[in-house]
Parts: C-alpha cells; structure tokens; sequence
C-alpha cells in the first residue's frame, strides 16, 4: 500500500494531540510515519528504515511481526476478538494467569488483569488499601504509601500521586494524594520512616533495580533486599512495580530475582505482551487475595474492572511471548549482548560530554552534560538530549531521550550488528550535537532567550 507521507502528516497536525508532546513544535519536528516493521527495524511512508533503539516505548522484545505471535493473535482472532472477564472467562487468560504464577516470584498466586502500566499500579495501590481497610481494628489506620523520590509509576491520578517526578508532576499537586517520600537507594532513611510511621503506612511502593523514566537511576545492590526486610519487620506491604524491568530487561525474567525478593504485589505490563497490544497484571499474595473473601454484605469484593480486561488477543500474544522466551533463549542470548553493550559503551563513559553512563540488563542512560567534571548540566531549554535524537533518526535510529539522559532500550532480540550500530549512531549523534552547540557563554544567553520549556 502506497502512503502519502506529506498528506498524513498534515491531518495528524490538523486532528492529533501527542502524548508527551509540545504541539506548536510538533509538525515542525517532521517525524517519521511509521507504516511498516521488520523484526528490529521500523519503516516509514518514504522507506527509510530505523532501528528500534527504545522497543517502541520500552515494550517491544522479540521484534516486530514475529511469525509466531502473529500466527497466535491470528488465530485467536478467527476465534473471538475481545468479550469480558466481568461474568465471563476465557481460557487464553486463565493460562496466562497460571504461567504468569508460575514464572513469577515466589508467593504471587493470583493475577488480576488491566491494560496499562498505570492502571496495574492503580490496581495495586487500591488493594493494598483496601486490604487494610479489611483487615479492620488499627489495621484500618494503615492509609498512605512510602514512594521514592524521583519515582515513576504512570500518568494517572494515583500513579502520579506515588511518583515523584516534578516537571511532570507538581502541577497536578492539588488532585494528588500525598505520600512519605524516601531518598531513592537510601536504606537507612527507609528504616527511618517505616519506623516512625508504619502504623500508617499501607505500602511501600519502589521500582526495583532502577528508576526508569527518573533518568535510568540504579539503586545500590541490597537495597531491595533491605527494603523487603525491613517491610517484613513493620507489617508493610511491598509493591514492585516492575512494568519496565519485568520479561528480561534487566537480564532475568523480573528484576526482583537478582536480589531474590518476593514482593507482596507485582506490577507488569510493557513487555508483558511482546510489545504488541495493551495488557496488564497486578499480581498478589494468597494472604491479600484471601483478605477480599467474604459474605456479600460485608463488601469486601474489589469493585474495580476495565472493558478491554484481560483481551484475548492481547493474551495470545503475551503466552506467544511466553513460548519465545523458552524457544528462542532469549535470556540467555541477552547475556551475551549486555557483554557487548557493555563494551560498547566503555568508550562513552570517557566522553568529554557525557556526566555518567547507567546500565542495567538492557536498560541504559546515557547522561549528557556540558562540563561533567564541573557538574554542570546543560541548559534544560537547549534540549540537548532532543536534538541527539532528532541526529539519529538522520542516521537511521529511533531514540528517545528523558530531558538530557539519552536513553538505549532496544528489543532483546536485537542482533548482534544493530546493537553495535545503535550505539554507533548514539555517538556520532551526540558528538555531532556537542560541536555544533554555540560557546558555553553564548549557549547560556541563548538559553535564557529562548526562555523556559513548556
Ligand atoms: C511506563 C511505566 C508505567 C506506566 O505504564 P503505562 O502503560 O504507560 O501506563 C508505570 N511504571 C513504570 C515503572 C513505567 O516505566
């Protein structure tokens, strides 16, 4: 099928609203249309060709139109498309739940379905709630949950109320619950308010391993751990939202293995369908599951269900994925690319320009800053990291970054050459960003004449 890019273009200005998006500048940006994938690769309405650097979104992981999740979401469609887990069930979701149990940490045993990465975390924060609430007695005073600074848990209304993000965030202050904010990777300070406050605390909630959209942020190791430990010692539930870091990204199927915790709610979604459609889960404990049993007049149901719940073509392709893990190894042939990454991105960490680089699994930021040395970072207004992205895709590669951090999330499947070649362009692209800058006294002046970003 033949596209016109220039025509698409211009409706998408005239009709769309992007996510995350300043639009006065959008249609000026000239962004690919994106009419095609083959495996790693994204194709627009011109030909061009780009490497999926960021798995559309941190979701993607065996590639785009693999054979085989096409096949199952095929045939899954010649049966039924989508009904309802409100009064029904389906048996492509009861497996999903049972394999999910089954490869998730130890003590998860129940799976409760949505369709994004803020509502799993929604989900996890109301039962956590309302598990106290049912628990009753001083029980009932446990109402607030113990976020980390710099946390992100999602775009809604509870999500943000546990993030920690400002430049998103803090306009909403007015609509948001308030939490106890905890220094990210701090244990001590951890201790410190769990004991002073956990007769009010329902939950801690944290990102295990790392702080995604905070900027690729690494928590030292132990910290989970201790973190688990010391909710354990306070009678404190513990949320892991691993929507990032679940199905391999950090190297092992979740992030919570690496430090053997076993987190009384689990949050999952990107991966979780390969990358293909919108599918959730928040997973709990027996115990929590149990506190929701009751007669009907006690209302002790979780009245709480999306429409698109549990989708059965979402779930086809999530056992799909499933299947691919075990068929293709993909774990164990990530191993060997997170050595080459690794490699890779050696010379970077000594770049005049670059403050840090942050890896974990398949997870890098790569910060950029004007004089790392100095801990001087660039004007936010410059949007340094934007342009280094607007550079690769010249060069053949979709990134995207988070303010200054570029950011390197590609499939796990991707081949050994495009991984180098990923990185390859990352770097021309940041040094081409670098030299063009003007003068750091200039680049200041320009900055402050361009004024604050939107
Ligand atoms: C992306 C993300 C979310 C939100 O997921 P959506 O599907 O975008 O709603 C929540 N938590 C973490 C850690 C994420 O990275």
């Amino acid at each position: 099928m033949a596209f016109d890019s220039d025509r698409i273009a211009s409706d998408d200005a005239k009709y769309l609203w992007h996510p995350f998006t300043q639009m006065r500048d959008w249609h000026g940006e000239g962004a690919p249309v994106i009419v095609a994938a083959e495996g790693t690769t994204l194709i627009d309405a011109d030909g061009n060709r780009y490497i999926d650097g960021v798995s559309s979104l941190w979701c993607n992981i065996h590639g785009h139109r693999h054979p085989y999740i096409d096949a199952a979401i095929k045939d899954q469609l010649d049966r039924v498309a989508h009904t309802t887990m409100l009064g029904l069930t389906h048996p492509l979701a009861v497996e999903l739940a049972k394999r999910l149990v089954e490869i998730a940490p130890d003590g998860l045993a129940r799976v409760f379905y949505s369709d994004s990465g803020s509502t799993s975390v929604e989900i996890a924060l109301k039962i956590a709630f309302q598990y106290w609430q049912q628990k009753g007695g001083s029980a009932s005073e446990k109402q607030r949950f113990i976020t980390l600074e710099g946390a992100y848990h999602g775009d809604t209304l509870g999500s943000v109320s546990t993030s920690g993000i400002d430049l998103f965030h803090s306009l909403y202050k007015p609509l948001l619950f308030e939490t106890i904010k905890a220094r990210a990777g701090d244990g001590d300070h951890m201790e410190r308010l769990l004991a002073s406050h956990s007769e009010e605390v329902a939950a801690v909630i944290v990102e295990p391993l790392v702080q995604g959209a905070a900027g690729m942020l690494m928590h030292p190791p132990g910290y989970l751990a201790r973190v688990r430990e010391l909710c354990d010692l306070h009678g404190v539930l513990l949320i892991c939202d691993e929507v990032a870091t679940g199905f391999g990204r950090t190297g092992t199927m979740f992030a919570c293995e690496q430090e053997s915790v076993e987190p009384d709610l689990l949050c999952l979604a990107k991966g979780m369908s390969g990358g293909y459609l919108p599918l959730a889960a928040t997973l709990s404990t027996e115990e929590i599951y149990e506190g929701f049993l009751g007669d009907y007049d006690e209302y002790r149901t979780f009245f709480h269900g999306h429409t698109y719940t549990g989708n059965p073509l979402a779930c086809a392709a999530a056992l799909a994925s499933l299947d691919l893990f075990e068929e293709e190894g993909t774990l164990k042939n990530l191993a060997g690319k997170i050595d080459l990454l690794d490699g890779l991105l050696d010379p970077l960490s000594k770049h005049p320009n670059v403050a840090e680089v942050r890896r974990c699994g398949f997870m890098v930021g790569i910060e950029l800053a004007r004089d790392p040395e100095g801990g001087m970072p660039y004007p936010q207004e410059m949007r340094v990291g934007h342009r280094v992205s607007c550079e690769a895709r010249e060069r053949g590669v979709i990134i995207r970054p988070l303010g200054d951090v570029v950011i390197l999330m590609p499939p796990l499947a991707i081949a050994e050459s495009d991984l180098r070649r990923l990185v390859e362009v990352t770097v021309e692209s940041i040094e081409s960003v670098v030299e063009a800058l003007p003068h750091e006294k200039e680049a200041f002046a320009i900055a402050s004449a361009i004024g604050p970003r939107v």
